[in-house]
């Protein structure tokens, strides 16, 4: 018998804000000859006009906010701060600091928390990098160690916190399998048990507001939907002032010290995906959502947080802000590894459908078997609880093409593969369609 304490948390529903609104009234800075575009930075150091001054920056009395200058281009740079106060708008926290990945964002969060000895319960199924650092690296290098955790299990997450636990790690929408994070749930238990819940949001940026919903820290990998070119490996982490401060500590500083600073070209670069996100976020949504409809009406195993099928539909349709859909991931079982490999290599090779390449955001289509690429740090036991199967083939869905001409190359290769063909299958697609 579970002798755990089952606990009921009833959701929350907030009002939920479009990020939009915030961001629309962040400040924007104008380029060095008045230019409607910020200029880019590029010095790593930055001259004080009196000697006394340099000395009061570097004891922290004299920031570009109190009458001194910036100091140096691995603590703070203005175009880097300037992409990360719109990433504070865009979460809705009081500050944020751009890195140079999502795994620095993650892992100087976690460097930021805990100390050595300390525990963290995280989800059991979040991104490969992100199992392996809590995994393997974090015990074997700092002596912090992880409990993974079905965290759709309430009682399960709860019953897994220690007295030396401080940080609750969960993915907003769980790469690869989809299930999603219940954020004011979890938000309610890390905070009875004084913890800070830090919430991977890469998967649904606008679409979720983890700090909306109760979270304290939000990471990003910006390499993903943010970034929406894969042209840069790029991070972000969101959360109050006090905390941001504390990475950039002279002495203890985890973002100061480790020194995973976004370069100054890639903040700028990245600044400019930040006006066309939401019309982006809502395409590879309304895609997602056509093509897991269509798929599903063929009859084949395709999983989508805006399926009613979905175990999180309903916590999706809760929790999300509308204007967004659901996600432009979906997945498609094939059953084996085989099948999955011959469908991306015709879609790709045959059809100039999309990639077969790991990541996910880009303008168009990512196709990978999540099993053997970014999924393959985790245990086989943990894979296969996680129901990631080798024929689990994870779909980021671009908008290049128009999506019937895209619909016509999937159908195809999947009806070459024998997969689906049949009449009343296809008039079935039809009918959704
Ligand atoms: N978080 C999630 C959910 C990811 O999928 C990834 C990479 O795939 C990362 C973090 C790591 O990001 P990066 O590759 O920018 O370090």
């Amino acid at each position: 018998m579970n002798a755990r304490r089952v606990v009921k948390h009833p959701i929350k529903h907030p009002a939920i804000k479009n990020p939009v609104e915030t961001l629309a009234n962040t400040r924007h800075e104008f380029g060095e000859h008045g230019g409607v575009n910020m200029s880019i930075e590029a010095s790593t150091t930055f001259t004080a006009m009196h000697p006394d001054i340099l000395a009061e920056i570097f004891t922290g009395e004299r920031g570009p906010d109190k009458g001194g200058c910036y100091l140096y281009g691995r603590h703070f740079n203005p175009t880097v701060y300037n992409l990360s106060r719109q990433l504070a708008a865009l979460e809705d926290t009081e500050a944020a600091y751009c890195t140079a990945s999502g795994m620095a964002a993650i892992a100087g969060t976690l460097f930021g928390l805990c100390d050595s000895g300390d525990h963290i319960v995280s989800s059991n199924t979040v991104y490969g990098g992100t199992y392996a650092l809590l995994h393997d690296f974090l015990p074997a290098k700092a002596g912090i160690t992880t409990a993974l955790v079905e965290i759709t299990d309430l009682a399960a997450v709860e019953a897994a916190i220690r007295p030396n636990t401080k940080v609750l790690y969960a993915e907003s929408i769980a790469n690869p399998t989809l299930r999603m994070a219940n954020i004011p749930a979890l938000a309610d238990i890390a905070h009875r048990h004084g913890l800070k819940l830090v919430i991977d949001n890469t998967f649904s940026p606008l679409i979720l507001s983890p700090k909306q919903l109760g979270a304290d820290i939000v990471v990003h990998s910006l390499t993903k939907f943010i970034g929406g070119a894969s042209d840069h490996i790029a991070g972000a982490i969101c959360a109050d002032k006090e905390f941001i401060l504390g990475l950039m500590d002279l002495h203890t500083g985890a973002l100061m010290l480790l020194g995973p600073t976004m370069d100054p070209q890639v903040a700028f670069d990245l600044n400019l995906r930040i006006p066309h996100l939401p019309l982006r976020m809502v395409e590879h949504g309304r895609r997602a959502q056509l093509f897991a409809e269509r798929l599903k009406a063929l009859g084949l195993a395709v999983n989508y947080p805006g399926l009613p099928e979905h175990p999180d539909y309903t916590l999706m349709r809760e929790l999300h802000c509308s204007d967004y859909g659901c996600g432009g991931i979906l997945t498609l079982d094939m059953g084996t590894e085989e099948l999955a490999n011959q469908l991306m290599d015709m879609l790709q090779n045959d059809y100039r459908f999309g990639y077969m390449a790991v990541s996910l955001g880009y303008f168009d289509t990512l196709m990978s078997c999540s099993g053997s690429t970014t999924s393959s740090e985790l245990t086989e036991a943990d894979k296969a609880r996680a129901h990631i199967s080798p024929g689990l083939v994870r779909l980021s869905l671009g908008f290049t093409g128009t999506a019937e001409q895209r619909w016509r190359q999937l159908q195809s290769a999947l009806e070459r593969l024998g997969v689906v063909g049949g009449p009343a299958a296809r008039q079935a697609a039809e009918e959704v369609a």
